[in-house]
């Protein structure tokens, strides 16, 4: 999305990241010579070779081995699979209480009772909680827990590795939905102790529909979709080679661009000012969180109002949480965190590799006026 093609301003890359340049080259290139990866002709082995370049680079990504590494199509399934692969293996499951869906869903579809583990008021998993609910399983008891490295809405980075520790020494697993954190922050899965991770391309501008969840040797995954034995008996299907290319190119792209990407949180902490001297609340500023992310409330001002009269100039944004349909409905990472008045007046910001600080400026100053209009109209209600 270049400024030239439109003055609009971006501001959702924790939705979708637009694709970046490379990504797109790769995957138009990767598109042009179509073939099967499992064909054993020339073209094929092409294919093939384009799949194990990228296996290789996306594991970079999160210094684990290519064979550890498992494409699917997106983060939902592969956070979908991790937890299915180790649900028949777990006999207690614990769950983070501001999870995307896609792990909140599937650990509450997998047989198991889920068990809600509490962050406290800034969104941090609350670990003397962790520590108290795994110091009473019995012997016997092996404990999934499901811990997302950083929270979609608010940004939120939760202590993984700490918990990793707690997990292991309850003999227990750890699954890790690294979906947002993934080409913004460093990982190193040995040093973080996941045993599953999920990742999703487009969030960090690959193109949509392709993913990856990456396993230890401890965790070994059980076959999610069965049929022509590709991606090691794990997950059958013609490998999306374009996907797959572009998946790697952007994934080189962020790791690149990493420490520039730090670069966001002065942008976004001066559009967070500007916001907060209305009154508007930064939900997490306390703790650690993306550089790029701003969830902000204010009592009153509808999420739906925001998001829609920051579009009419435009600038884009989310509600908190968005369902599928588009609808606005109130934020359960909000609700856990015990700020249930704000949940349904929430909104999301959040940057990436192709926003600037005008941007946040832009962000800022439309948020302003549209919020000044807001209190305007609440003030002739009260003398109504
Ligand atoms: N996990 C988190 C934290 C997310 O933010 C998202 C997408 O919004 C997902 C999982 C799902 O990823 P995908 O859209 O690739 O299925």
């Amino acid at each position: 999305m270049t400024r030239a093609a439109s003055q609009s301003v971006y501001l959702d890359h924790n939705a979708t990241s637009p694709v970046r340049p490379e990504a797109l080259a790769a995957t138009m290139s990767a598109l042009g010579q179509a073939a099967n990866p499992s064909s054993v002709h020339a073209a094929g082995r092409r294919a093939r070779s384009v799949v194990e370049d990228a296996r290789a680079i996306v594991a970079e990504l999160v210094g684990a081995r290519a064979s550890e590494l498992v494409f699917t199509s997106g983060g939902t399934e592969a956070n979908a699979f991790a937890l299915a692969s180790a649900g028949d293996w777990a006999s207690r499951l614990i769950v983070g209480a501001t999870e995307h869906e896609a792990v909140a869903a599937n650990a509450a579809a997998s047989g198991l009772a889920v068990e809600v583990w509490p962050v406290d008021a800034h969104g941090v998993a609350d670990l003397d909680w962790l520590k108290a609910q795994l110091a009473g399983l019995s012997a016997d008891e092996r404990p999934l827990v499901a811990l997302m490295f950083a929270n979609n809405e608010t940004g939120v980075i939760q202590p993984v590795a700490e918990a990793a520790t707690l997990v292991h020494a309850a003999q227990g697993r750890l699954h890790v939905d690294a979906v947002q954190a993934a080409g913004k922050i460093a990982i190193d899965m040995p040093t973080l102790g996941a045993d599953t991770l999920a990742l999703s391309a487009h969030k960090l501008g690959g193109p949509q529909g392709v993913g990856a969840v990456v396993h230890t040797e401890r965790a070994p995954l059980r076959p999610g979709l069965r049929g022509g034995g590709q991606e090691r008996g794990l997950r059958a299907g013609t490998e999306n080679v374009a996907g797959i290319a572009g998946f790697a190119a952007a994934a080189q792209a962020a790791m690149r661009d990493l420490e520039s990407f730090k670069g966001q949180a002065l942008w976004r902490d001066s559009a967070a000012e500007r916001l907060a001297a209305t009154g508007a609340v930064v939900v997490g500023e306390a703790v650690d969180r993306l550089a790029n992310t701003l969830c902000v409330a204010v009592p009153g001002f509808s999420a739906q109002l925001q998001v829609m009269g920051l579009d009419l100039e435009g600038v884009m944004v989310s509600a908190g949480a968005a369902c599928s349909s588009g609808r606005v409905k109130p934020s359960g990472v909000l609700s856990a965190m015990g700020l249930s008045d704000l949940a349904d007046c929430a909104i999301r910001a959040s940057g990436g590799w192709t926003t600037t600080k005008q941007d946040w400026d832009r962000f800022a100053e439309v948020w302003c006026a549209a919020y000044g209009r807001h209190a305007a109209r609440a003030r002739m209600k009260e003398f109504a």
